[in-house]
């Protein structure tokens, strides 16, 4: 069994993993805030289930207020 997520990092209808930052290799960019996630830093990959081709590399605390939104809005 994977390591269950916190409850506010899951979304309905994606596919969220937390990522340790010292398994991280490279950095990325957040596609909320448009900074870079550095390497060695924790972080979120999320995905729409069933299209892993979009997966994006979030910081933890983007995806969180991600999910506050969508929440909210729904
Ligand atoms: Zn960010």
């Amino acid at each position: 069994m994977p390591a269950r997520l916190d409850d506010d990092l899951e979304l309905d209808g994606y596919e969220v993993r937390r990522i340790d930052g010292s398994r991280t290799t490279k950095e990325y960019v957040c596609p909320d805030c448009g900074n870079a996630v550095e390497r060695g830093e924790s972080h979120v990959v999320v995905w729409p289930e069933h299209d892993n081709d979009l997966r994006r590399h979030w910081h933890q605390h983007c995806w969180r207020l991600e999910v506050r939104r969508s929440r909210g809005a729904s």
